[in-house]
C-alpha cells in the first residue's frame, strides 16, 4: 500500500491525539494543560494538519517555545513531508474570525549568510540556484524578508512619529518617485525604525506586485559582502543588489568604520537611485551625527529626507498598547493599561515586553489580568532590563556634569580640562561598553587606539593619587549608572 493511501485514511483527530500523547511525556503537566489542551484539531488535508489556536499570542508561544517538539512530532506522525499549519481564532464572536498560518518549519526562511533565498523542509535545506548566473533568466525571485506584522495598519500613528510615517507611507505609494530619495529614519532603539521599514516594503509589494523589494539589516549585508569576496562573487553581489526597486536597510550606523563595505554600498547607492530606485535607510543617529563614514556616504544619506522618531507620549502608548491586545484577542482592564502606559517611559518594546509576560503570567497560572499583576510583573520587568550605556550616553553624561557642549568636547582644544573631560569619557566607555580601544577613539573625536590607552591609565592614575579627582570620577560614574 502506498503510503498516500494511508493518509487519505489518516484521521486528523487520531494524528493530534498521538502527538499530544507524545507531547504529554515530554512537557510538564501544567505547560501541557495551558498550552495543549486548549488546541483543537481541525483538519487534515494534503498531509497538512491544520490545528486551532485560542489567539496570536498563542501562536507566538507555540512557535517560540514548541516547535522543535512539534515538527519531531509531525515528522513521526505524516512522514518527512507532513506539514503544520495553524488556524488563529482572531474574532471569537464570529464562527469564521480565524487566520492560517504555517508553522515555521514549513515556511520559507531567508539564509542571511548568503543572499540566496533557502528552502526549509523539514531539516533538509535546499538550496535555490544562484538567481543571476542562470542564463537568460528574465525576472529573479527574491525572498523580501517582510514580516506582515509590520503593516502600517499595526503602525500607530502619534506626533512622535508623524513625518516618518507619512513620509513612509508616500515613498510606498511612488517609490522612487518623491524627493524622499533617500529616505532616513533615525531614533533610539525600540522605537519602530524596523516596524516602519516593513510597512513600506509590504506596501510596496502590495501595490505593485512587480517590483523587487529587499529588507536587508546592515549586519546581513556586511556577511554576504564578506562572502562574497571570500568566494570572488563580489561582481555578482553587486549584481543583485542593483536589481532591486526598492532597498530597505536597517541600522545603518553598523556600516560605522567598515570603509570597503561602504565603498560598495556607495556604488550600489549611486546606481540605485540614479535609475530612480527608492532607498530607506534607519540609523541609531541622524546623518549628521553618525561617525566612522566616508563623507561622500554622508553627504548622499542627507540628499533626500532626514525623519526621527520620538519616545511617545500618553495617548500613543495607549493606543500601541490596545492594538496589541485586540490582535491578541485577550481581555484587557483600562486602568491596566493605563498603568502601564505611564509606567514605561523608555521604548515601545519595553512596552511590548511587559504586556508579553503579563499576558504569560495570565495565562500559565490562570490568573486575572488585575493591576496588582501588572505591578508585581513592570516591577519585575523593568528591574532586569537594565539600560544599556553607549559611548553617547557616557558622553552626553560628562559633557553636562561639567557644563560642556558635545560640540567643545569633539573640537580639537587641547585646554586641560577639556582634555580631561575627554579622557574621562574615553576611561567610563571601556570601563561600560563592549568597544575596542579604537571605536571608543573614533566615537571621542577621531582618537587612535593608542590615545585611549593613555587616556585609561591617566584617569586610572588620577583616581588613585588625587582625592577631589577620584571624588569627581565617583559622582559621574553613578551619573551613568543611573
Ligand atoms: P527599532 O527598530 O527602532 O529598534 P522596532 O521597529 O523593532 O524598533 O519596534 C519595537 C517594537 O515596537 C516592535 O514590536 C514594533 O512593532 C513596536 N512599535 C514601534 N512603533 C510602533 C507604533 N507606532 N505602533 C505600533 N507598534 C510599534
Ligand atoms: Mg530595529
Amino acid at each position: 500500500m502506498s503510503e498516500s493511501i494511508v493518509d487519505i485514511k489518516k484521521n486528523h483527530v487520531t494524528v493530534w491525539n498521538n502527538c499530544l500523547s507524545v507531547i504529554k511525556d515530554n512537557v510538564d503537566a501544567e505547560n501541557f494543560n495551558t498550552w495543549f489542551k486548549p488546541i483543537k484539531s481541525v483538519k487534515l488535508e494534503n498531509n497538512i494538519l491544520t490545528i486551532q489556536v485560542p489567539s496570536h499570542f498563542f501562536f507566538d508561544w507555540l512557535e517560540e517555545h514548541y516547535i522543535d517538539i512539534l515538527r519531531k512530532v509531525i515528522r513521526h506522525e505524516l512522514g518527512s513531508e507532513g506539514k503544520l499549519e495553524y488556524s488563529i481564532v482572531i474574532d471569537s464572536t464570529h464562527e469564521n474570525g480565524t487566520m492560517r498560518v504555517p508553522a515555521t518549519n514549513n515556511r520559507e526562511v531567508y539564509n542571511p549568510t548568503t543572499y540566496m533565498p533557502i528552502n526549509i523542509n523539514n531539516g533538509r535545506n535546499e538550496t535555490i540556484p544562484n538567481p543571476f548566473i542562470i542564463p537568460g533568466l528574465k525576472k529573479i525571485q527574491v525572498n523580501s524578508q517582510l514580516v506582515e506584522s509590520y503593516s502600517f495598519d499595526n503602525f500607530v500613528e502619534g506626533s512622535c512619529n508623524r513625518l516618518a510615517r507619512s513620509a513612509g507611507y508616500a515613498v510606498a505609494n511612488q517609490p522612487g518617485k518623491t524627493s524622499f530619495n533617500p529616505l532616513f529614519i533615525y531614533s533610539n532603539v525600540g522605537l519602530g525604525k524596523t516596524h516602519l521599514l516593513h510597512a513600506i516594503g509590504l506596501r510596496v509589494k502590495n501595490q505593485f506586485p512587480d517590483k523587487i523589494v529587499l529588507y536587508v539589516t546592515t549586519e546581513q549585508f556586511i556577511q554576504q559582502f564578506v562572502d562574497a569576496i571570500k568566494t570572488n562573487n563580489a561582481n555578482d553581489f553587486q549584481h543583485f543588489y542593483e536589481m532591486i526597486d526598492v532597498l530597505l536597510i536597517d541600522d545603518i550606523q553598523s556600516l560605522s568604520g567598515k570603509e570597503k563595505t561602504q565603498d560598495i554600498f556607495f556604488h550600489i547607492f549611486n546606481y540605485l537611485h540614479q535609475n530612480g530606485k527608492q532607498i530607506v535607510i534607519t540609523s541609531d543617529k541622524s546623518p549628521i551625527d553618525l561617525v566612522g563614514f566616508e563623507q561622500r556616504l554622508l553627504s548622499r544619506f542627507k540628499w533626500g529626507l532626514s525623519a526621527d522618531l520620538q519616545v511617545p507620549d500618553f495617548e500613543t502608548k495607549v493606543a500601541i498598547l490596545k492594538k496589541r491586545i485586540y490582535n491578541d484577542g485577550i481581555e484587557f482592564p483600562d486602568e491596566v493599561i493605563d498603568y502601564m502606559a505611564y509606567s514605561i517611559n523608555s521604548n515601545i518594546r519595553e512596552l511590548e515586553g511587559a504586556l508579553i509576560s503579563i499576558m504569560a503570567q495570565s495565562s500559565l497560572n490562570k490568573k486575572e489580568i488585575t493591576l496588582d499583576l501588572a505591578k508585581q510583573m513592570i516591577d519585575k520587568y523593568v528591574k532586569v532590563t537594565s539600560r544599556e550605556i553607549t559611548i553617547d550616553y557616557i558622553q552626553k553624561v560628562v559633557c553636562s556634569h561639567f557644563g560642556l557642549s558635545i560640540e567643545t568636547i569633539n573640537s580639537p582644544t587641547r585646554h586641560r580640562e577639556i582634555v580631561q573631560a575627554r579622557q574621562l569619557i574615553m576611561y567610563f566607555a571601556k570601563k561600560y561598553t563592549k568597544y575596542s580601544l579604537a571605536t571608543i577613539g573614533m566615537h571621542c573625536g577621531n582618537k587612535d587606539h593608542a590615545t585611549v590607552l593613555h587616556a585609561c591609565k591617566t584617569i586610572n592614575n588620577l583616581i588613585d593619587t588625587d582625592k577631589q579627582f577620584r571624588i569627581q570620577a565617583e559622582k559621574i560614574d553613578k551619573k551613568i549608572k543611573m
